[in-house]
């Protein structure tokens, strides 16, 4: 088979949801928007159910029919989109709560679905969703009325500790909350490790649960292997790939591995990155193509059935730094090809 594997570890991702639930008193729940961060939100969503995760985030409402689905009536799906024209009838339907972003959801919200739960996004900003400090003014007391059951904003720039961004985003969102009985949630990821001020009532880690940073301690959730498909020895002076961009400068042994950009191995990361032959790093030589990657295996002791791009030696970061990206997107980025295994005790 030449088809690469994509292994997901449940256990993992329930180790990293309670290591971050153990860093805050409070509440965590658990964001699994874009497919669970790519991984598959099904089944990442029944492993953190399993695991004790009582609350969900998507970032849209169908994607929170499918969680609904997939988990039965007990938990809480919550929309960070909010409620958009069309909307009512799924969240009712799957009992999505929205959190609402602006005077005109607001306004959709209580004309369509009149007593029906939702929560206030706010923007202390980040500029992207929510209100901003004035709105919320104007139309805090009709929102109070309703019992909200979150008031929630986001966090800019928490994957900086030391970012100025962080207290002035927590002041502004205290200026709007404070004496307010409504629970509150501030922090992503990054947010649970800049500390207990920025806890309240809920957390909402997303990419910490998955594998990546800024939570350094996590445990890597996805690993791949490639299948080699063709060794090759190669004279000096001989070029790999499309375009001619690697010449061999000694006598090489190339492999040609079975996956490409077409699996969200992105053609950027092509000239810094590596794989694993065994414990051996092994240069990725010439451009990345669709389905298709070289890689120079002349120092290995062994020729690889399969090589390592994604597990022990080497995390989403490590791949997302060559290709000047993060690991977010190098998660939600994996294609629809791989053979999709899952680890869970
Ligand atoms: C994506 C997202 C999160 C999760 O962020 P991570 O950095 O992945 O932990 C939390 N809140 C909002 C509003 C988001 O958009």
């Amino acid at each position: 088979m030449a088809t690469a594997t994509l292994t997901i570890d449940l256990d993992a991702l329930a180790a990293n949801w309670h290591a971050l639930d153990s860093l805050a008193t409070c509440e965590t729940a658990a964001v699994v928007k874009a497919d669970g961060y790519g991984l598959g939100a099904d089944r990442v969503a029944r492993a953190l159910y399993a695991a004790g995760t009582r609350r969900f985030f998507v970032a849209l409402a169908e994607e929170g029919a499918a969680l609904r689905a997939a988990l039965g009536p007990e938990p809480e799906i919550n929309v960070f989109s909010g409620h958009m024209p069309g909307d009512a009838e799924i969240l009712a339907e799957m009992a999505l709560t929205p959190m609402l972003n602006s005077l005109d959801q607001m306004l959709r919200h209580f004309e369509h679905l009149p007593g029906a739960p939702f929560g206030v996004q706010l923007d202390t900003g980040m500029n992207r969703l929510g209100m901003e400090p004035a709105e919320w003014d104007a139309v805090r007391d009709i929102a109070l009325e309703q019992n909200p059951t979150l008031l929630m904003s986001h966090l800019a720039c928490a994957d900086d500790p030391e970012h100025p961004m962080n207290p002035q985003q927590l002041a502004t969102f205290r200026a709007m909350t404070d004496g307010l009985d409504v629970p509150r949630s501030l922090a992503a990821t990054g947010g649970i490790l800049l500390g207990d001020d920025y806890h309240f009532d809920l957390t909402r880690p997303g990419i910490g649960l998955y594998g990546g940073l800024p939570f350094i301690d996590a445990a890597p959730v996805a690993a791949i292997d490639i299948p080699v498909i063709q060794i090759r020895e190669v004279a000096p002076g001989e070029t790999v790939g499309y375009g001619n961009t690697w010449t061999a400068p000694r006598p090489s042994r190339i492999a040609t591995l079975s996956a490409g950009y077409a699996d969200g191995i992105l053609r950027a990361m092509g000239p810094q990155a590596y794989v694993y032959a065994g414990e051996h790093r092994c240069k990725i030589v010439g451009r990345i193509s669709m389905d298709l990657i070289g890689v120079d295996i002349t120092d290995a002791p062994d020729i690889p059935d399969t090589v390592e791009l994604l597990g022990r030696h080497q995390s989403v970061d490590t791949l997302a730094d060559a290709a000047g990206t993060i690991g977010y997107e190098i998660l939600t980025s994996l294609g629809a090809r791989y053979a999709r295994h899952v680890l869970a005790s």
